[in-house]
């Protein structure tokens, strides 16, 4: 397990959760924390805003919160209070009819099991990953599960499902509100900055850190494309997935998630158009699982570089518990 010695600076690269849960751990421990973000906002990835319209958007995606963890669910209850919600999903047919998603008992008897795969789950994929199902991982559609009852959550098992009252950046914020942590926007990591700290966390991706030396991990990206529509509201759940072959995997409407804003005359739509980061500004959000597993290993060769001062994602968990 890390030793750290707390007469020393740390320094915390991005403020999206993993960091911001580093910065309080270890803030509360007594350490002095400097947190920089190359973006000009904190929450990372989960970062929400207040659209013009007065309804809230989660701009890289809507931000789902399901857990059955205990210790996770106190540790952010500390910063904010929740409020219900439990995510449903339908998948739009070229009828214009909805089914829900996992297919359960009823999606079946509409679509039939035999044909499960190629309305729900063949044009998707091939939009969202630029793949053929055949050439993923088969984890990915083992993951789905098909229903035999009536249910209709996306999260069926997970115990606590709630959003953040205030949303995902008000979250963060009082995570980050102490007075040992000090957060820097639009700065960029440097290798240079790691002879001012003690110990470098950092949430920056790892092919990029060592200058993509073993060659670069594949990703998916997503372009967000709003469109405000003068309707009150348009769908019955919050996200709906396309089974067409147009180029949007699935459209999100805002108004559907709890305390998102009130606009009875209009309502927010953002439909998402999967793409390679690269068309994306460097944007990398979905790692792309690969049937051979060769993406995987080559992040493995990365994580086995030995690397005594800096922490990646999957060693704060062992400082987060000394
Ligand atoms: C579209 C989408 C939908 C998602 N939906 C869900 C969901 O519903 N539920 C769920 O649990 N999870 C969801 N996730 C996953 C979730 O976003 C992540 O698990 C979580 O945000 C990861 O937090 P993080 O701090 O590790 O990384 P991030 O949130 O990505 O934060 C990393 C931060 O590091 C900064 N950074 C990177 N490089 C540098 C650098 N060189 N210098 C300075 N700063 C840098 C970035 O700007 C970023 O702000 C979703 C992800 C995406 C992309």
């Amino acid at each position: 397990m890390p030793s750290l010695n707390n007469t020393k600076k740390i320094l915390i690269v991005g403020a999206g959760f993993a960091g911001a849960t580093i910065a309080r751990i270890l803030a509360e421990k007594g350490f002095l924390i400097d947190v920089i973000d190359r973006r000009d906002h904190i929450a990372g990835n989960a970062y929400d805003y207040k659209h013009e319209s007065g309804i809230t958007v989660h701009k890289y995606g809507p931000h789902i919160f399901h857990t059955s963890n205990q210790r996770v669910i106190k540790f952010l209850s500390k910063f904010t209070e929740w409020i219900p919600y439990e995510h449903k999903v339908k998948a739009k047919l070229h009828d214009g009819n909805l089914v829900t998603l996992p297919p359960n008992k009823e999606t079946l008897k509409i679509l039939g099991k035999e044909n499960i795969i190629d309305i729900l789950f063949r044009p998707y994929t091939k939009k969202m990953w630029g793949l053929d199902i055949e050439e993923l991982d088969p984890s990915i559609i083992k993951r789905i599960p098909i229903r035999d009852d009536l249910n209709e959550l996306y999260f069926p098992s997970d115990t606590f499902q709630n959003m953040p009252k205030m949303g995902y950046t008000a979250l963060i914020k009082n995570m980050l509100d102490h007075d040992a942590i000090s957060i820097s926007l639009k700065t960029s990591f440097g290798k240079s900055m790691e002879s001012q700290y003690e110990k470098v966390f950092n949430s920056m991706p790892i092919d990029e850190y060592y200058g993509y030396e073993f060659g670069e991990l594949p990703y998916r990206s997503i372009k967000f494309h709003n469109e405000l529509v003068k309707e009150k509201k348009v769908y019955p759940v919050s996200q709906v997935n396309f089974t067409d072959d147009n180029i949007f995997t699935r459209v999100v409407e805002w108004k559907n998630f709890p305390n998102h804003g009130k606009n009875d005359s209009q309502t927010l739509l953002t439909f998402e158009e999967p793409c390679s980061y690269k068309e994306n500004n460097m944007e990398r959000y979905y790692p792309v699982k690969d049937i051979k597993g060769d993406n995987r290993k080559l992040y493995k060769k990365y994580t086995k570089i030995n690397n005594k001062k800096k922490y990646f994602h999957w060693e704060m968990r062992a400082v987060c518990l000394c």
